[in-house]
């Protein structure tokens, strides 16, 4: 045997070492179940859940392994863990006979993927049957010949699946879970073929709207509607052109003995479909389990029915996660109301709504409580090992005095909107008590240099991560950026390591595209009197960090956001990043005192760049200190795995460590 095939048979050693300790990890979290059962307790401990990751971080970095990883094993582990605590409480699930999952479509359909993964712990005592309707789902499980249906109820990309709604309106079933699957559409076909051969793309009509804009690019290549996704898949490989192929996934691809010619062809990287599971009777949920309710209603055709009874669900703080009208059959222009809301119907305060909501209505019909598929992950809580918890928010500021000037700009002062704007970007949130730091290259100059980066931002506790794609130069002949296949790096690097992005967009074209991938887009200092640039920006529904121009004044600056909200776009966050003095020591003048002062004329976040007004290393974590201390609500720092080789301003990129070193020393106060 030689030296690999040792080294192999190590890993296959420690691989089992993996799963028993996991298999015992599983039976002590079931009996922590039935000792929480004895005292009644919360399903879950955030607190303990916190402290449980920040130990695991720290025993980890010993280790030798960084705490990313750490976090995502462990975030698995954790999630399994409360999966199968709402198991236990929930026998119907767990301890069922042999049962029968109805879906749509035929085997590899993602209705099939979906029931899959939502009775994985029974997988093995479940029958999955594909029926060619939702129609036929229904009657299936109403008629008993399945025990359970899945339906898909809406898409992020395509939206409602109408035809779902209308049925569940009127079939005698209950609603007993969801589940939300990643859609990630392939484009198979039998032979790898080159893109432009293809005459022909079969698939479901939702998958084929999902996907709208790659098709769009192939010339000469019809869309088909086809009854099911698996289903165009099996066609396709029946037909045998290599010109025909099919969107579908790649466990359809796989079982039908496809070629992948294209992986992630939807239109946008986060597509996801809900569905719901039905079944004969209502599931009695735990209280202790995070629960949803869905209800569909009418309301009398008067002005005000539909608010009051809204209100109603408002009075009693009860959180919409949904809300869906569908014209009512040969009633024209009147409408059901699809509610979705967290909840339990077995809650005391949940049936006294309900039976408030009776009284506001015309018809009410609960469809069922279920277990609400959306568990909040455990923060990762790097900070909490550099940091004190940041500081209580201060007050707003007092608006100015009325006896200042008046101003030209409205939506961004603070006259128009006293309480102060927070900008949630994937769950990061500008504006408010936190304070946030974005660090990340000035541009993204490979793969392996912007995943490095994001693992330095992600493991110094950074929240967001940044790097230019379309680089505004004073020079042509210097390096201009990599384009859209940097914003496709800087997003693979986003998603891996779950920061939100964000970035500059140049080009008033560019605006739709690069909003497509970025979380945030950034106008540069050039480019804050681009009043083009502005209106498209002003037209996008993404927050937008507006740098301040170089020799811009207070009320050019608030000014330029105020093209942006004027649009429509209230998500504006500005940057103080310098201003150009007679000074030439550093590259700009950092102009500390507007901090103060923005935070009295404008709602608006303010967030400081201590990098492109140092230019130079050695003064950015003294300027960015400075900055802090000032009360921005946050930073946007340039970082870079080896600064001497970067492709653009090198001379102010901050070693991985000095970053760290800054972010502890930021959190500690
Ligand atoms: C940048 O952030 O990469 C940049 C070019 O900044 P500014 O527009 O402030 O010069
Ligand atoms: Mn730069």
């Amino acid at each position: 045997m030689d030296r690999l095939d040792d080294l192999r048979q190590e890993i296959d050693g420690v691989d089992g070492q993996i799963l028993d300790a996991l298999a015992r990890r599983r039976q002590l979290a079931a009996r922590v179940i039935a000792a929480k059962d004895e005292r009644g307790g919360p399903l879950r401990d955030a607190l303990r859940e916190e402290r449980l990751l920040a130990t695991l971080i720290t025993l980890g970095r010993d280790k030798g392994l960084d705490s990313h990883f750490v976090t995502r094993v462990f975030h698995e582990i954790i999630d399994d863990s409360v999966r199968s605590q709402q198991l236990h409480l929930m026998p119907e699930y767990a301890e069922a006979e042999l049962k029968t999952v109805a879906f749509q479509g035929i085997e590899g359909a993602y209705s099939e993927l979906a029931g899959r993964r939502f009775f994985a712990a029974s997988v093995d005592r479940s029958v999955f049957a594909g029926f060619s309707t939702f129609e036929q789902v229904v009657e299936a499980v109403e008629d008993g010949t399945a025990d359970f249906g899945m339906l898909p109820v809406e898409n992020t990309t395509a939206g409602s699946i109408n035809d779902v709604y209308d049925l569940l309106s009127c079939a005698q079933l209950s609603l007993v879970g969801e589940e939300v699957l990643r859609v990630e559409h392939c484009l198979l076909a039998v032979d790898d073929v080159p893109l432009t051969s293809l005459r022909r793309v079969l698939s479901h009509p939702q998958a084929l709207a999902q996907c709208m804009k790659f098709l769009a690019k192939l010339p000469g290549c019809e869309a088909q509607p086809y009854t099911d996704t698996a289903m165009a898949v099996r066609l396709v490989k029946e037909h045998q052109d290599p010109t025909w192929a099919a969107i579908a996934s790649e466990d359809a691809g796989r079982r039908y003995g496809l070629r992948i010619l294209r992986r992630n062809v939807e239109d946008q990287q986060h597509n996801y479909t809900r569905f719901v599971v039905v079944a004969r009777s209502p599931l009695k949920v735990d209280q202790r389990i995070p629960c949803k309710t869905s209800v569909v209603m009418t309301t009398s055709h008067e002005e005000g029915s539909l608010l009051h009874a809204l209100s109603i669900l408002h009075e009693y703080t009860i959180n919409l996660t949904k809300l869906e009208s569908r014209p009512i059959p040969g009633m024209p222009f009147q409408y059901l109301f699809y509610i979705d809301f967290e909840g339990n119907t077995a809650d005391a305060r949940i049936q006294e709504a309900l039976g408030r909501l009776r009284t506001a209505t015309t018809s009410l019909k609960v469809l069922g409580s279920y277990p609400s598929r959306h568990r909040a992950k455990t923060p990762p809580r790097v900070q909490a090992l550099v940091s004190e918890p940041p500081a209580a928010p201060e007050p707003p500021p007092e608006p100015e005095a009325p006896d200042t000037p008046k101003v030209s700009y409205r939506l961004a002062s603070r006259q128009h909107h006293p309480e102060d704007t927070v900008i949630d970007v994937r769950g990061v949130k500008i504006g408010g008590a936190q304070f946030v730091v974005i660090g990340g290259p000035c541009a993204v100059e490979s793969r392996e240099q912007i995943f490095q980066c994001a693992r330095a931002v992600k493991e110094s506790g950074g929240a967001m991560l940044r790097g230019g794609c379309f680089k505004p130069r004073t020079s042509p002949y210097s390096f201009q950026g990599l384009g859209f296949d940097a914003l496709e790096m800087l997003a693979a690097a986003g998603r891996e390591y779950d920061l939100p992005i964000v970035t500059e967009v140049l080009s008033p074209q560019d605006v739709e595209t690069v909003a497509r991938l970025a979380d945030v887009l950034q106008v540069g200092a050039r480019n804050m009197q681009n009043f083009s640039l502005l209106a498209e920006a002003g037209r996008v529904n993404r927050p937008v960090l507006l740098k301040r121009g170089m020799m811009s004044t207070m009320d050019e600056f608030l000014n330029a956001a105020e093209y942006i909200l004027d649009r429509g776009n209230h998500q504006v966050i500005l940057c103080e990043r310098g201003i150009r003095t007679f000074e030439t020591a550093t590259r700009s003048t950092l102009d500390l005192g507007s901090i103060p002062l923005l935070k009295r004329l404008t709602h608006l976040p303010i967030m400081v760049d201590p990098s492109h007004a140092a230019g130079r290393r050695d003064l950015v974590i003294p300027l960015a200190l400075a900055s802090h201390a000032v009360g921005p609500h946050g930073l946007i720092v340039e970082i870079h795995p080896d600064p001497e080789k970067a492709l653009s301003d090198g001379l102010q990129a901050l070693r991985f460590s000095d970053f760290s070193e800054l972010l502890a020393r930021i959190y500690r106060r």
